[in-house]
């Protein structure tokens, strides 16, 4: 009797590991090393493709080429699980989505709230009509005069369009406010970070930099965060690149130590150019 109790107390507590182990994301937060919370954002899903591009490959199984269409909701998922997978031993670490679905931008910076994520973290890839374009940046949050920059803006901004500028003009004046500073600090971390990790892993990816723009998702969101566009699908060799595993793992581990990095600095501030507020938690 005593041996059969053992034996099942045994497989009990097999049982409650197992569960913990895989099932306690995003049921149960697990106990981390870190209290701060990230919300990693794979931009797109369902009927929002984001961008379109074509790839010729050769499957193993024959020498000939067949052509693959790449969407950028598929990209950004990808890139997105494989950081959840660098962050997640340190930190409790949410998605705005887990597969192929459609999430409104709205929607996507109310869960911020939702999951009091103590950061945000959007991923994208670009797209331009000038197929030599290439390499990777990362966007804070806040005012500017790039023309180049005003296009990505269209496009990542394109489901906003039908609200009132006047607004959407106050939203972001005062999430620049409360947010650029750190959004800031956290930009040049993570993409020099990220940078430095993929030419270690040699690959010749151009540095575009870290800069500011007026992306609705990171001012909707209220919190300091990012915008990545980590390179350009409408360049073909880029294109390939980027589609492969060991890219995307190369940049989720650079995003990962720069989200790192950031935290090790000092403590999230929320605050403008002018003065910061420690953040409570
Ligand atoms: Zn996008």
């Amino acid at each position: 009797m005593m041996m059969a109790l053992k034996k099942y107390s045994f497989l009990l507590l097999l049982l409650f590991f197992i569960f913990f182990h895989f099932y306690c994301f995003p049921i149960i937060p697990c106990a981390k090393a870190s209290a701060d919370i990230i919300l990693i954002d794979p931009g797109h899903g369902g009927h929002d493709l984001g961008a379109i591009a074509k790839l010729n490959i050769t499957a193993k199984s024959s020498p000939k080429k067949t052509t693959i269409t790449i969407l950028e909701k598929d990209l950004s998922l990808r890139l997105a699980l494989l950081l959840r997978e660098e962050l997640q031993e340190k930190f409790t670490v949410y998605l705005t989505r887990l597969d192929d679905r459609y999430v409104s931008l709205e929607d996507r910076s109310s869960l911020a709230d939702k999951v009091k994520a103590t950061l945000f973290i959007s991923l994208h890839f670009n797209s331009t009509a000038d197929h030599t374009a290439q390499g990777i940046e990362t966007y804070y949050l806040d005012n500017h005069q790039d023309k180049a920059v005003k296009k990505v803006e269209a496009i990542e901004n394109a489901e906003i369009s039908g609200t009132s500028p006047i607004v959407n003009h106050i939203l972001i004046d005062l999430a620049i406010k409360m947010t650029t500073r750190a959004s800031k600090d956290l930009a040049m971390l993570v993409h020099q970070a990220s940078v430095s990790k993929i030419h270690q892993d040699k690959y010749p990816i151009k540095d575009r930099g870290y800069k500011p723009g007026l992306l609705y998702v990171l001012a909707l969101s209220k919190r300091p965060g990012i915008l990545i566009e980590g390179g350009f699908m409408s360049n073909s060799k880029e294109l390939e690149r980027i589609h492969s595993d060991s890219y995307l793992k190369s940049y989720a581990k650079g995003i990962a130590v720069g989200v790192k990095k950031f935290f090790e600095k000092k403590p999230p501030v929320l605050g403008g150019r002018g003065g910061a507020e420690k953040k409570k938690h």
